[in-house]
């Protein structure tokens, strides 16, 4: 039983290797930040144009002291959930700062955004209820969904005809929840909110965002895509993470009516059956949000070099999903050339991830990269240019290429 077993992973395995799909963990061992050091290439410096380090927070000297600060005055750990003995001042504090931030009347952390989105929906709704969903949405929600006896309807990505259709089914529920994403990660395009909103209050539906892509850097103040369209007061949940632009360590929180957040403290089971985060992090976290609150500096940095590679790119003939958005993504459709054109990038210095099945869906292969404020102009120039060159070399093996 056993031996069958580990031979059958062992099978699926070398299936995933052979066909060029097994996904190579790369050891890093400097900090986080634009350049980065490698171990397998021998501790060498590299580009780095994965991270979702929109802002360049990542190590950025007022976290590392605040956290530093936070473990002296706090300690390492809280060894509990918070409502047994888990919740530090600290907690409630970074909790305030974010509903101020975001301007909601209360936040509640998890110890990530994906705990976060699995512990919301089968807290605040049930079979009486319905909750409509976009075909692009994160895992983590695909997956609070599933934990939810809610009836589950779902449309096509950025698709008011069909979310209309889904929230006129959905008419007889009593609750009736409308969940995006602010941004759709894979491809870098932002939820038509102003329509979804629309639709929803025609229809008296609630508006989840999940804005783990647009925090920090999006909108005025950095407070997302609902301050961006100006749809903060139709919007009634947030969620975010404080592993991407505020920092990049990791927790993640769901913001909204007091209601809302005072329900989710006594049923979320992520919450109440998961340990409370680290204090010092949540030091960190504050000094981050401060910093962001005020980085207009840092976000027009990150618009200009974001521009910069995507005119880029375009310029040479590539396609690149979205048009605005850090989140540059280019689909070469077959896994393969996404390897091909990665292996040969990181021999010239960049850091680049092949995207295949099933972080994205089959035959929809891609190079996603991702612009920080950290970049320089020479280095995103760096990057067209390793592009430029990545065609004359793959030859066939090159993206596909568009008007
Ligand atoms: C990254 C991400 C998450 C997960 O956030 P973690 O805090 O890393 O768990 C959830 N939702 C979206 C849309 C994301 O992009």
């Amino acid at each position: 039983m056993q031996q069958q077993f580990d031979q059958r992973l062992r099978d699926n395995l070398d299936e995933l290797s052979s066909r060029k799909l097994l996904k190579i963990e790369q050891e890093i061992v400097s900090p986080q930040s634009a350049q980065i050091n490698l171990r397998a290439m021998g501790e060498r410096e590299v580009l780095n144009m994965c991270a979702n380090n929109y802002l360049g927070l990542a190590n950025h000297q007022a976290l590392v002291r605040a956290a530093h600060a936070g473990l002296e005055r706090h300690g390492f750990g809280m060894s509990s959930v918070r409502f047994i003995c888990g919740t530090h001042s600290v907690h409630r504090a970074l909790e305030r700062r974010l509903s101020e931030y975001l301007r909601r009347e209360d936040t509640i952390l998890f110890g990530s955004c994906f705990d976060a989105n699995t512990g919301l929906f089968e807290a605040l709704l049930d079979e009486h209820d319905a909750v409509i969903s976009d075909s692009l949405n994160h895992a983590s929600i695909i997956d609070g969904v599933r934990l939810c006896k809610a009836k589950r309807l779902r449309y096509a990505n950025n698709d008011m005809g069909e979310l209309e259709s889904a929230l006129r089914e959905a008419r007889h529920c009593r609750t009736v929840l409308v969940v995006t994403d602010g941004v759709f990660s894979m491809d870098g395009i932002g939820a038509n909110l102003p329509g979804i909103c629309d639709l929803a209050k025609r229809y008296g539906a609630l508006v989840m965002v999940d804005d783990s892509h647009a925090v920090g850097f999006i909108g005025p103040g950095g407070r997302g895509t609902p301050a961006r369209h100006g749809l903060e007061d139709r919007v009634d949940i947030l969620t975010g993470t404080l592993g991407k632009a505020l920092g990049g360590a990791s927790g993640g929180y769901v913001s909204g009516r007091a209601e809302i957040i005072a329900w989710l403290r006594q049923r979320a089971r992520p919450y109440l059956f998961s340990n409370s985060l680290m204090p010092a992090l949540c030091e960190a976290s504050l000094a981050a949000i401060d910093l962001a609150e005020d980085a207009e500096d840092l976000r027009e940095k990150l618009t200009a070099r974001t521009f910069q590679l995507r005119r880029g790119l375009s310029n040479l003939g590539f396609q690149v999903s979205g048009s605005d958005h850090p989140i540059v993504p280019l689909i070469t459709g077959d896994a393969a050339i996404a390897v091909q054109i990665s292996d040969y990038f990181l021999a010239l210095g960049i850091l680049v991830v092949p995207f295949s099945y099933p972080v994205v869906p089959q035959g929809a292969a891609r190079i996603r990269m991702q612009v920080s404020a950290a970049h320089s102009a020479e280095e995103i120039e760096r990057v067209i240019f390793a592009f430029r060159s990545a065609r004359t070399h793959l030859g066939a093996g090159s993206p596909r290429s568009g008007s």
